[in-house]
Protein backbone atom coordinates (compact mmCIF):
# COMPACT_ATOMS: atom_id res chain seq x y z
CA UNK A 1 0.00 0.00 0.00
CA UNK A 2 1.12 3.35 -1.03
CA UNK A 3 1.77 6.25 1.40
CA UNK A 4 0.13 9.44 0.26
CA UNK A 5 2.76 11.74 -0.59
CA UNK A 6 1.78 14.49 2.09
CA UNK A 7 1.90 13.20 5.18
CA UNK A 8 -0.28 15.55 8.06
CA UNK A 9 0.82 16.16 11.86
CA UNK A 10 -2.04 14.61 13.60
CA UNK A 11 -4.49 12.18 13.89
CA UNK A 12 -7.34 12.26 16.22
CA UNK A 13 -9.46 9.85 16.85
CA UNK A 14 -12.99 10.21 18.36
CA UNK A 15 -14.97 13.60 18.62
CA UNK A 16 -16.44 14.00 21.77
CA UNK A 17 -15.66 16.84 23.45
CA UNK A 18 -12.01 15.85 23.48
CA UNK A 19 -11.79 15.14 20.08
CA UNK A 20 -13.57 18.21 19.04
CA UNK A 21 -10.94 20.06 21.91
CA UNK A 22 -7.86 18.95 19.91
CA UNK A 23 -8.81 19.69 16.49
CA UNK A 24 -9.83 23.36 17.36
CA UNK A 25 -6.98 24.02 18.61
CA UNK A 26 -4.43 22.19 16.06
CA UNK A 27 -6.86 24.06 13.73
CA UNK A 28 -6.12 27.77 15.39
CA UNK A 29 -2.57 26.63 15.60
CA UNK A 30 -2.69 25.62 11.25
CA UNK A 31 -1.68 22.39 12.11
CA UNK A 32 -2.63 19.82 10.05
CA UNK A 33 -4.67 17.04 10.85
CA UNK A 34 -7.24 14.90 10.41
CA UNK A 35 -10.22 13.66 12.89
CA UNK A 36 -11.55 9.71 12.27
CA UNK A 37 -14.84 9.02 14.62
CA UNK A 38 -17.85 7.26 14.05
CA UNK A 39 -20.05 10.14 15.78
CA UNK A 40 -22.07 7.62 17.65
CA UNK A 41 -24.16 9.41 20.81
CA UNK A 42 -21.39 8.74 23.18
CA UNK A 43 -21.15 10.78 26.97
CA UNK A 44 -20.35 14.23 25.14
CA UNK A 45 -23.34 14.28 23.37
CA UNK A 46 -25.71 12.97 25.62
CA UNK A 47 -24.29 15.13 28.43
CA UNK A 48 -26.20 18.02 30.34
CA UNK A 49 -23.60 20.19 28.62
CA UNK A 50 -22.98 22.05 31.88
CA UNK A 51 -19.83 24.31 32.65
CA UNK A 52 -19.90 24.77 35.99
CA UNK A 53 -16.92 24.83 38.04
CA UNK A 54 -18.46 24.01 41.35
CA UNK A 55 -19.49 20.50 42.79
CA UNK A 56 -23.20 21.24 44.49
CA UNK A 57 -23.28 18.33 46.18
CA UNK A 58 -20.71 18.83 48.64
CA UNK A 59 -20.13 22.32 47.57
CA UNK A 60 -17.00 21.96 46.93
CA UNK A 61 -14.24 23.57 43.60
CA UNK A 62 -14.21 21.19 41.09
CA UNK A 63 -10.46 20.05 40.25
CA UNK A 64 -8.68 22.96 38.76
CA UNK A 65 -11.61 24.52 38.38
CA UNK A 66 -10.30 28.64 38.34
CA UNK A 67 -8.16 27.57 35.52
CA UNK A 68 -10.06 25.49 33.24
CA UNK A 69 -13.45 26.49 33.68
CA UNK A 70 -12.66 30.46 32.39
CA UNK A 71 -10.24 28.68 29.66
CA UNK A 72 -13.32 26.74 28.97
CA UNK A 73 -15.63 29.80 28.84
CA UNK A 74 -13.29 31.45 26.23
CA UNK A 75 -13.01 28.36 23.81
CA UNK A 76 -16.86 27.84 23.74
CA UNK A 77 -17.12 31.39 22.82
CA UNK A 78 -14.56 31.14 19.97
CA UNK A 79 -17.03 28.85 17.75
CA UNK A 80 -19.26 31.96 17.45
CA UNK A 81 -16.43 33.53 14.66
CA UNK A 82 -15.50 30.39 13.09
CA UNK A 83 -19.36 28.45 12.75
CA UNK A 84 -21.34 31.42 12.64
CA UNK A 85 -23.92 30.60 15.70
CA UNK A 86 -23.29 30.63 19.54
CA UNK A 87 -22.95 27.40 21.71
CA UNK A 88 -22.65 28.58 25.34
CA UNK A 89 -25.69 30.05 27.00
CA UNK A 90 -25.87 31.99 30.04
CA UNK A 91 -27.86 29.80 31.69
CA UNK A 92 -27.73 30.13 35.47
CA UNK A 93 -27.56 27.25 38.20
CA UNK A 94 -30.22 27.64 40.58
CA UNK A 95 -29.42 25.55 43.72
CA UNK A 96 -32.47 24.70 45.19
CA UNK A 97 -31.69 23.92 49.11
CA UNK A 98 -33.14 20.46 50.74
CA UNK A 99 -32.49 21.21 54.45
CA UNK A 100 -32.03 24.73 56.66
CA UNK A 101 -28.22 23.28 56.81
CA UNK A 102 -27.51 22.79 53.23
CA UNK A 103 -28.54 26.78 53.21
CA UNK A 104 -26.68 27.92 55.96
CA UNK A 105 -23.51 26.33 54.20
CA UNK A 106 -23.85 28.17 51.28
CA UNK A 107 -24.32 31.01 53.02
CA UNK A 108 -21.13 30.60 55.41
CA UNK A 109 -18.40 30.59 53.15
CA UNK A 110 -15.61 32.54 54.26
CA UNK A 111 -14.87 35.59 52.00
CA UNK A 112 -11.64 34.02 51.01
CA UNK A 113 -12.32 31.31 50.43
CA UNK A 114 -11.89 30.35 46.31
CA UNK A 115 -15.27 29.25 45.66
CA UNK A 116 -17.16 32.06 47.11
CA UNK A 117 -17.11 34.32 43.73
CA UNK A 118 -19.00 31.55 42.08
CA UNK A 119 -22.09 31.79 44.97
CA UNK A 120 -24.65 34.39 44.62
CA UNK A 121 -25.56 36.15 48.17
CA UNK A 122 -29.12 35.91 47.55
CA UNK A 123 -31.89 34.11 48.56
CA UNK A 124 -34.56 33.32 45.69
CA UNK A 125 -37.68 32.11 46.05
CA UNK A 126 -39.03 29.71 42.74
CA UNK A 127 -42.35 28.95 41.69
CA UNK A 128 -43.94 25.74 40.65
CA UNK A 129 -41.15 23.73 42.45
CA UNK A 130 -40.75 22.05 45.51
CA UNK A 131 -38.53 25.41 46.97
CA UNK A 132 -39.64 25.14 50.91
CA UNK A 133 -35.70 26.19 51.48
CA UNK A 134 -35.29 28.45 48.89
CA UNK A 135 -32.57 28.57 46.29
CA UNK A 136 -29.52 30.72 45.45
CA UNK A 137 -27.68 30.97 42.08
CA UNK A 138 -23.94 29.67 40.91
CA UNK A 139 -22.35 32.70 39.25
CA UNK A 140 -20.78 32.00 36.16
CA UNK A 141 -22.35 28.53 35.07
CA UNK A 142 -23.16 28.32 31.72
CA UNK A 143 -24.95 25.75 29.51
CA UNK A 144 -23.19 24.44 26.03
CA UNK A 145 -24.99 23.35 23.12
CA UNK A 146 -22.85 20.48 22.79
CA UNK A 147 -24.32 18.14 20.32
CA UNK A 148 -24.74 20.79 18.18
CA UNK A 149 -21.36 22.07 18.36
CA UNK A 150 -19.95 18.31 17.43
CA UNK A 151 -22.71 18.09 14.22
CA UNK A 152 -22.07 22.02 13.29
CA UNK A 153 -18.08 21.53 13.97
CA UNK A 154 -17.86 17.93 12.33
CA UNK A 155 -19.42 19.17 9.66
CA UNK A 156 -17.25 22.20 8.89
CA UNK A 157 -14.35 19.89 8.98
CA UNK A 158 -16.27 17.48 6.78
CA UNK A 159 -16.17 20.72 4.39
CA UNK A 160 -12.16 21.48 4.72
CA UNK A 161 -11.50 17.26 4.16
CA UNK A 162 -10.00 16.48 7.54
CA UNK A 163 -12.89 14.67 8.62
CA UNK A 164 -13.45 10.71 8.12
CA UNK A 165 -16.47 9.69 9.40
CA UNK A 166 -16.21 6.20 9.83
CA UNK A 167 -15.11 3.26 12.44
CA UNK A 168 -11.27 3.50 13.37
CA UNK A 169 -9.89 -0.03 12.82
CA UNK A 170 -7.09 -0.94 14.91
CA UNK A 171 -5.66 -3.23 12.52
CA UNK A 172 -5.24 -0.98 10.18
CA UNK A 173 -2.81 0.98 11.97
CA UNK A 174 0.70 0.12 11.28
CA UNK A 175 3.65 2.06 13.59
CA UNK A 176 7.35 2.33 11.98
CA UNK A 177 10.22 4.89 13.19
CA UNK A 178 9.22 7.34 10.44
CA UNK A 179 5.84 7.97 10.72
CA UNK A 180 2.21 6.49 11.71
CA UNK A 181 0.11 4.98 8.79
CA UNK A 182 -3.26 4.61 8.70
CA UNK A 183 -5.05 3.00 5.58
CA UNK A 184 -3.04 5.05 3.09
CA UNK A 185 -2.43 8.22 4.92
CA UNK A 186 0.77 8.97 6.94
CA UNK A 187 1.02 10.92 10.06
CA UNK A 188 3.29 12.01 13.02
CA UNK A 189 1.04 11.46 15.50
CA UNK A 190 -1.53 9.87 16.75
CA UNK A 191 -4.35 11.21 19.42
CA UNK A 192 -6.78 8.81 20.62
CA UNK A 193 -9.71 10.78 22.39
CA UNK A 194 -11.89 7.72 22.32
CA UNK A 195 -13.59 8.39 25.84
CA UNK A 196 -14.90 4.59 27.33
CA UNK A 197 -14.34 2.96 23.89
CA UNK A 198 -11.08 2.72 24.79
CA UNK A 199 -11.28 -0.81 26.57
CA UNK A 200 -11.56 -1.74 23.16
CA UNK A 201 -8.54 0.21 22.15
CA UNK A 202 -5.43 -2.52 22.30
CA UNK A 203 -2.78 0.29 22.64
CA UNK A 204 -4.50 2.51 26.06
CA UNK A 205 -6.61 -0.49 27.02
CA UNK A 206 -4.14 -1.36 30.21
CA UNK A 207 -5.49 2.01 31.53
CA UNK A 208 -7.31 1.34 34.44
CA UNK A 209 -10.07 3.60 33.09
CA UNK A 210 -13.05 2.46 34.30
CA UNK A 211 -17.37 3.66 33.23
CA UNK A 212 -20.12 5.27 35.01
CA UNK A 213 -23.59 5.28 33.47
CA UNK A 214 -25.56 8.36 33.41
CA UNK A 215 -29.17 8.30 32.29
CA UNK A 216 -31.63 11.66 32.05
CA UNK A 217 -35.22 11.64 31.15
CA UNK A 218 -36.25 14.02 28.25
CA UNK A 219 -39.60 15.58 29.19
CA UNK A 220 -42.33 18.15 28.21
CA UNK A 221 -43.48 20.87 30.90
CA UNK A 222 -44.70 24.04 29.29
CA UNK A 223 -45.16 25.90 32.82
CA UNK A 224 -41.63 25.74 34.07
CA UNK A 225 -39.25 28.41 32.85
CA UNK A 226 -36.95 27.70 30.28
CA UNK A 227 -33.99 30.32 31.46
CA UNK A 228 -31.99 28.48 34.20
CA UNK A 229 -31.05 25.25 35.16
CA UNK A 230 -32.97 23.83 38.44
CA UNK A 231 -30.96 21.76 40.87
CA UNK A 232 -32.62 19.97 43.47
CA UNK A 233 -31.06 16.55 43.73
CA UNK A 234 -30.74 16.26 40.01
CA UNK A 235 -30.51 18.35 37.31
CA UNK A 236 -33.77 19.88 35.37
CA UNK A 237 -32.20 21.59 32.42
CA UNK A 238 -34.03 23.74 29.63
CA UNK A 239 -33.54 22.47 26.09
CA UNK A 240 -35.92 24.51 24.53
CA UNK A 241 -39.37 24.17 23.02
CA UNK A 242 -40.74 23.60 26.50
CA UNK A 243 -38.31 20.72 26.92
CA UNK A 244 -36.08 19.72 29.84
CA UNK A 245 -33.56 16.87 30.33
CA UNK A 246 -33.38 15.57 34.13
CA UNK A 247 -30.97 13.70 35.48
CA UNK A 248 -28.28 12.43 35.38
CA UNK A 249 -27.91 9.34 37.60
CA UNK A 250 -24.80 7.41 38.16
CA UNK A 251 -24.43 4.15 37.75
CA UNK A 252 -20.73 1.96 38.34
CA UNK A 253 -22.12 -1.37 37.51
CA UNK A 254 -24.16 -1.73 34.22
CA UNK A 255 -24.10 -4.57 31.63
CA UNK A 256 -24.85 -1.99 28.63
CA UNK A 257 -25.02 1.28 27.75
CA UNK A 258 -29.03 1.48 27.15
CA UNK A 259 -31.80 3.36 28.80
CA UNK A 260 -33.14 1.60 31.50
CA UNK A 261 -36.50 0.88 33.39
CA UNK A 262 -35.07 1.12 36.85
CA UNK A 263 -33.38 4.50 35.75
CA UNK A 264 -36.68 5.93 34.23
CA UNK A 265 -39.34 4.63 36.98
CA UNK A 266 -36.51 6.56 39.87
CA UNK A 267 -35.72 9.58 37.80
CA UNK A 268 -39.68 9.85 37.80
CA UNK A 269 -40.19 9.68 40.90
CA UNK A 270 -38.05 12.35 41.72
CA UNK A 271 -39.03 15.20 39.47
CA UNK A 272 -42.83 14.20 40.71
CA UNK A 273 -41.48 15.14 44.01
CA UNK A 274 -39.46 18.47 42.75
CA UNK A 275 -41.88 20.26 40.93
CA UNK A 276 -46.21 20.72 41.23
CA UNK A 277 -46.79 20.81 37.36
CA UNK A 278 -47.51 18.38 35.15
CA UNK A 279 -44.79 16.88 32.58
CA UNK A 280 -44.26 14.38 30.38
CA UNK A 281 -41.47 11.39 29.42
CA UNK A 282 -41.24 11.85 26.09
CA UNK A 283 -37.74 10.19 25.46
CA UNK A 284 -34.65 9.00 27.25
CA UNK A 285 -30.89 8.77 26.86
CA UNK A 286 -27.76 6.97 28.41
CA UNK A 287 -24.37 6.91 27.65
CA UNK A 288 -20.81 5.75 30.06
CA UNK A 289 -18.64 8.66 31.11
CA UNK A 290 -15.15 7.43 31.48
CA UNK A 291 -13.49 7.80 34.84
CA UNK A 292 -9.82 6.81 35.70
CA UNK A 293 -8.72 5.01 39.07
CA UNK A 294 -7.59 8.28 40.78
CA UNK A 295 -10.99 10.37 39.47
CA UNK A 296 -8.23 12.99 37.44
CA UNK A 297 -7.97 12.71 33.71
CA UNK A 298 -5.43 10.99 31.53
CA UNK A 299 -3.05 12.40 29.03
CA UNK A 300 0.23 11.92 27.44
CA UNK A 301 2.26 9.42 25.42
CA UNK A 302 2.21 5.72 25.14
CA UNK A 303 5.11 4.03 27.44
CA UNK A 304 6.25 2.19 24.17
CA UNK A 305 5.04 3.88 20.73
CA UNK A 306 6.35 7.28 20.74
CA UNK A 307 3.80 8.63 18.49
CA UNK A 308 0.68 7.45 20.41
CA UNK A 309 -1.26 8.87 22.73
CA UNK A 310 -3.67 9.42 24.88
CA UNK A 311 -6.39 11.99 26.04
CA UNK A 312 -9.65 10.56 28.32
CA UNK A 313 -11.30 9.50 31.66
CA UNK A 314 -12.57 12.97 31.84
CA UNK A 315 -15.08 11.79 34.76
CA UNK A 316 -18.13 14.14 34.74
CA UNK A 317 -16.41 17.58 34.03
CA UNK A 318 -15.13 16.67 30.16
CA UNK A 319 -16.61 20.26 29.26
CA UNK A 320 -14.72 22.05 31.10
CA UNK A 321 -11.42 20.35 31.46
CA UNK A 322 -11.10 19.27 28.40
CA UNK A 323 -10.50 22.66 26.44
CA UNK A 324 -7.20 23.19 28.70
CA UNK A 325 -6.21 20.01 28.68
CA UNK A 326 -6.10 19.31 25.09
CA UNK A 327 -3.92 22.69 24.20
CA UNK A 328 -1.58 21.19 26.87
CA UNK A 329 -1.62 18.33 25.45
CA UNK A 330 -0.66 19.44 21.78
CA UNK A 331 1.80 21.65 23.75
CA UNK A 332 3.70 19.04 24.88
CA UNK A 333 3.87 17.56 21.28
CA UNK A 334 5.12 20.32 19.85
CA UNK A 335 7.00 22.06 21.99
CA UNK A 336 7.96 20.24 24.85
CA UNK A 337 5.43 22.22 27.29
CA UNK A 338 4.73 19.72 30.26
CA UNK A 339 2.08 17.64 30.81
CA UNK A 340 0.46 18.50 34.34
CA UNK A 341 1.68 16.17 36.89
CA UNK A 342 -1.69 14.76 38.38
CA UNK A 343 -3.02 13.67 34.63
CA UNK A 344 -0.10 12.72 33.22
CA UNK A 345 -0.50 8.94 31.71
CA UNK A 346 2.89 7.63 33.40
CA UNK A 347 1.55 7.43 36.87
CA UNK A 348 -0.06 4.25 35.56
CA UNK A 349 2.70 3.13 33.71
CA UNK A 350 4.63 0.87 35.75
CA UNK A 351 1.78 -0.83 37.80
CA UNK A 352 -0.33 -1.08 34.94
CA UNK A 353 1.21 -1.47 31.55
CA UNK A 354 3.65 -4.01 32.62
CA UNK A 355 1.31 -6.12 34.33
CA UNK A 356 -0.90 -6.04 31.08
CA UNK A 357 1.54 -7.88 28.43
CA UNK A 358 -0.11 -7.46 25.03
CA UNK A 359 0.99 -7.61 21.19
CA UNK A 360 0.94 -3.54 21.45
C1 LIG B 1 -25.42 11.36 31.28
C2 LIG B 1 -24.16 12.18 31.31
C3 LIG B 1 -24.23 13.53 31.64
C4 LIG B 1 -23.07 14.30 31.67
N1 LIG B 1 -23.16 15.64 31.93
C5 LIG B 1 -22.05 16.40 31.92
C6 LIG B 1 -22.13 17.80 32.10
O1 LIG B 1 -23.21 18.37 32.23
N2 LIG B 1 -20.97 18.52 32.13
C7 LIG B 1 -19.74 17.93 31.96
O2 LIG B 1 -18.72 18.62 32.00
N3 LIG B 1 -19.64 16.60 31.74
C8 LIG B 1 -20.76 15.84 31.71
N4 LIG B 1 -20.67 14.50 31.49
C9 LIG B 1 -19.34 13.91 31.31
C10 LIG B 1 -18.84 14.18 29.90
O3 LIG B 1 -19.87 13.86 29.03
C11 LIG B 1 -17.58 13.35 29.61
O4 LIG B 1 -16.58 13.71 30.53
C12 LIG B 1 -17.06 13.65 28.22
O5 LIG B 1 -18.10 13.69 27.31
C13 LIG B 1 -16.06 12.61 27.75
O6 LIG B 1 -15.68 13.02 26.46
P1 LIG B 1 -14.77 12.14 25.50
O7 LIG B 1 -14.55 12.93 24.27
O8 LIG B 1 -13.59 11.63 26.25
O9 LIG B 1 -15.63 10.82 25.19
P2 LIG B 1 -16.92 10.60 24.29
O10 LIG B 1 -17.87 11.69 24.40
O11 LIG B 1 -17.38 9.22 24.60
O12 LIG B 1 -16.34 10.65 22.82
C14 LIG B 1 -15.55 9.63 22.27
C15 LIG B 1 -15.84 9.60 20.79
O13 LIG B 1 -14.94 8.71 20.15
C16 LIG B 1 -15.65 7.91 19.25
N5 LIG B 1 -14.92 6.66 19.08
C17 LIG B 1 -14.43 5.87 20.07
N6 LIG B 1 -13.81 4.80 19.52
C18 LIG B 1 -13.91 4.92 18.19
C19 LIG B 1 -13.49 4.13 17.07
N7 LIG B 1 -12.81 2.97 17.22
N8 LIG B 1 -13.80 4.56 15.82
C20 LIG B 1 -14.45 5.72 15.62
N9 LIG B 1 -14.89 6.53 16.64
C21 LIG B 1 -14.61 6.11 17.90
C22 LIG B 1 -17.00 7.69 19.94
O14 LIG B 1 -17.97 7.25 19.07
C23 LIG B 1 -17.26 9.08 20.50
O15 LIG B 1 -17.87 9.89 19.55
C24 LIG B 1 -21.80 13.70 31.41
C25 LIG B 1 -21.75 12.35 31.06
C26 LIG B 1 -22.91 11.60 30.99
C27 LIG B 1 -22.83 10.15 30.57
Amino acid sequence: MQVEDTKKDFLIVGFGVVGLSLAKHLLDQNTSFDVIANLKPRASSVSGGLLNPVSLKRLKLAWNADLFHFYAVDFYSSFTQLLGQSYLQDKPIYRIFSSIEEQNLWFSQPESKPINKYLSSDLIDLAKVDNKFRSAKVIDSYLIRLRELISDFSNYLIGSSRFIQANFNYADLHLSDSCVKYNSRGYKHVIFADGYQVINNPFFNYLPIYGNKGEYLIVRCTDLSQDKIYKPSKFLIPLGQGLFKFGATYERDFTDDLPSASARLNLNKELEKFTTVDFEIVDQVSAIRPTSKDRLPISGQHPKHSSLFTLNAMGSRGIMSAPHLAKNLINSIKTNETIMDQVNVNRFTRKHFKSSPSLY
